[in-house]
């Protein structure tokens, strides 16, 4: 039997269990996923743990996602850049982290036939989510606006951004407010949201007014739960292209799983599994 598992404070709203041990049944694997609750004083050890030959890696989330960096013995190049671990995969004893963040959102838009090479985007968010989303865009967009409560986080988002090589798109940073959204709005064929707004408990939130939604539009959306969001919503009714948080999530999920079995993932399978946990139990 071999173990992967969680770290993160608190994990009992994570789908990754549910994701993960489907898709071990499924493939009849020997495997079992957990929720290991971990506060901060508590990461060393638990990441200590990980090196167990039962173990073959983890999944990391908040708060840990930048704090288990340094715990690692390599860190994979697309980890060290978007400055986080999500996933860590134990070889002997050896800890290696990656973050599948980037090709979560990669294959979501793939899978929805939405190329955003040249586009014009727009990314409400400069948290965790909007790192690797960002960086992911920031390889292949015309222009990338990223607007954020605290603009602070924006600019410097924006500006780490600019400077890597790889980056072909002129980066701006503002400040999230409803002239600013109307401005960034007209011009965009791309719109994320990064942030929290939407999530359960608070479904009527949403970082964009439907008014400022077009059809043409693409919409990606980081919430997942509700499994669609008054932004998914409001986008579908005007005739975008929406996208929701649990493709990201299922994908990001998909390639951790890639990296522990070296089996490709029943991604329809892991993405039912959530889907119906989501609806189920008034999650
Ligand atoms: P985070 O690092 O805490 O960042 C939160 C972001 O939301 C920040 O930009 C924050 O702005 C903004 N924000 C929070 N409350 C706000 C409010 N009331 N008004 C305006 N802006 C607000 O969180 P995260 O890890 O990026 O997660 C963000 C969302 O993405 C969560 O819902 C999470 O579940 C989801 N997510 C989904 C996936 C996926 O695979 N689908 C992956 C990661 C995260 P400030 O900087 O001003 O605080």
């Amino acid at each position: 039997m071999k173990v992967c598992c969680l770290l993160g404070h608190p994990v009992g709203h994570s789908m990754s269990a549910v994701m993960h041990n489907a898709a071990f049944e499924e493939l009849g694997l020997d495997y079992r996923y957990e929720l290991w609750d971990t506060e901060p004083e508590r990461l060393e050890e638990a990441v200590d743990r990980l090196r167990k030959p039962r173990m073959r890696g983890a999944n990391v989330t908040i708060p840990h996602k930048v704090s288990v960096m340094e715990l690692m013995d390599a860190v994979e190049v697309g980890a060290s850049k978007i400055g986080a671990v999500n996933t860590i995969v134990n070889d002997g004893g050896v800890l290696t982290g990656y973050n599948t963040d980037v090709t979560g959102v990669e294959r979501s838009l793939e899978e929805a036939g939405v190329d955003p090479g040249g586009m014009a985007a727009v990314m409400v968010g400069a948290g965790g989510a909007a790192k690797a989303i960002g960086y992911y865009l920031s390889t292949l967009v015309e222009s990338l606006t990223i607007i954020n409560r605290t603009k602070s986080k924006a600019e410097e988002l924006a500006s780490y951004l600019s400077g890597l090589p790889e980056c072909a798109a002129s980066v701006s940073a503002r400040s999230l407010n409803r002239e600013v959204l109307a401005d960034a709005m007209v011009h965009a064929d791309l719109l994320v949201n990064a942030t929290s707004l939407g999530m359960k408990p608070d479904v009527d939130t949403t970082p964009v007014d439907g008014s400022l939604l077009k059809s043409g539009l693409v919409v990606v959306e980081a919430v997942y739960n509700p499994l669609k969001t008054r932004l998914v919503r409001e986008a579908e009714e005007v005739g975008a292209t929406a996208i929701g948080g649990l493709s990201m999530l299922v994908h990001q999920g998909a390639q951790a799983f890639e990296l522990w079995t070296g089996l490709e993932a029943p991604t329809g399978l892991m993405f039912e599994a959530a889907r119906r946990t989501l609806e189920g139990a008034g999650r």
